[in-house]
């Protein structure tokens, strides 16, 4: 099951008898749709069964009347090198997140690695590596968006041209090395963005002693892609801080697993009433101090629905097409053309809730029956959440 390959399988997969489309796109969160097919890891048609071009399928699943979401994104982690994280010592955790309905991962830094180089040829070299390896090694087949460097003092215009001609496209949490000023920090953001590498920044107090403090105004300074857990990491700022971050920007509002909940639903509260939803994404900020969350961002999905009054189709949202498009990532919607990653998915046996939906609305967390990725079947049932009512299975 733990299959780390990277090539994109040939052939015709059909998903019938889907009860609930959930696609992913905040101005139509669900579909009446039924049915999708996907060919060559691609979504080719969705709709009624009986309208889609079955002729040739390779593989077919019965959803059996269980919800389809795109396959979740976690917009923020730490990884380091294969499916190993040193921060607590543990191995196959993006397998085990693939489990949870994760398929996309964005690295915010690979600032685990035991001895990370803060010399620019040192952090250069280790970024360029990592996004190297995550490119050739998928574990659970879960698409690792790596090779994050962390600015340090030094860094001059050429070493950001040199990253993007080399592969980087993303920044690791600015902060979280030398350059923790305003000034500076904006100046390196403004070089990454004109040689198209994205960057997040660090929000909140230190996450671990030797990390220091970013306030609103160096955040709204440095005018990163995204702010990094706006929630903290875990420590968050104060309320009044995040409001400023909410209305003085139009960035992303990342709100992670890891930080202050309540925080969290402050930070998406604000957006909301801003009438700026698709602005929130979501991540872990995993593994951390905090560990490693499997199942993190579909509790943070639950979080946001349940106690922050939020419908769960909307909060799915948050979870995947949000992401996707501040992030421009080909994943994350149920749309032709885009790939065909998938999370099957069904209400916990013995919720409260009536359906999948009112179940996540009233705190639960989904059972998933399977995850797929490219359009190939990664997992069945979940060794990870709570069993599914109705199970999804491949039938021919
Ligand atoms: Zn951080």
């Amino acid at each position: 099951m733990a299959t780390a390959t990277t090539e994109v399988p040939k052939g015709k997969l059909l998903v019938k008898n889907i009860g609930l489309m959930l696609t992913g796109a905040l101005e139509n969160p669900i579909s009446d749709a039924d049915a999708i097919l996907a060919v060559d890891g691609k979504i080719n048609a969705v709709g009624k069964l009986a309208e889609l071009d079955t002729e040739g399928v390779d593989v077919t699943v019965d959803a059996m009347g269980s919800a389809l979401c795109p396959g979740l994104i976690d917009s923020h982690v730490h990884p380091v090198i294969g499916d190993w994280t040193p921060r607590q010592s543990q191995i196959n955790w993006i397998d085990s997140y693939m489990n949870g309905g994760v398929t996309t991962m964005i690295s915010a830094g690979e600032v685990h690695l035991p001895g990370r180089p803060k010399d620019v040829v040192g952090l250069k070299a280790m970024a360029i590596t990592a996004q190297r390896a995550f490119s050739n090694f998928r574990p659970g087949g879960v698409k690792i968006h790596a090779g994050a460097p962390v600015l340090e003092e030094g860094m001059v215009e050429e070493d950001f041209k040199d990253l993007a001609d080399s592969g980087v496209k993303l920044l690791g949490e600015v902060g979280l090395g030398g350059v923790k000023q305003g000034d500076e920090a904006k100046k390196m953001v403004a070089w990454a963005r004109k040689y198209g590498i994205q960057s997040t920044i660090h929000t909140g107090g230190p996450s671990i002693p030797g990390s220091g403090l970013i306030d609103a105004d160096v955040v709204l300074e440095a005018d990163a892609d995204v702010i990094g857990h706006i929630n903290g990491g875990h420590t968050a700022l104060p309320l009044d801080q995040i409001r400023c971050l909410c209305e003085g920007c139009t960035r992303s509002v990342e709100i992670v697993h890891n930080g202050n909940e309540v925080a969290a639903l402050f930070a998406m509260r604000t957006s909301m009433e801003l009438g700026q939803p698709e602005r929130i994404i979501l991540g872990t900020d995993s593994p951390a101090g905090s560990g490693a969350q499997p199942l993190g961002i579909l509790r943070m999905v639950a979080l946001l629905s349940g106690i922050g009054d939020v419908d769960a189709e909307i909060a799915f949202c948050f979870a995947t097409g949000n992401t996707a498009r501040q992030r421009e990532l080909d994943c994350g919607l149920i749309e032709v053309g885009r790939v065909a990653d998938f999370v099957i998915m069904d209400r916990a046996q013995h919720s409260a809730g009536k359906d999948i939906l009112d179940s996540v609305r009233q705190g639960d967390l989904p059972g998933i029956s399977m995850v797929i990725i490219d359009g190939v079947v990664r997992c069945g049932r979940s060794r990870n959440t709570p069993p599914a009512e109705r199970l999804a299975a491949v039938v021919s």
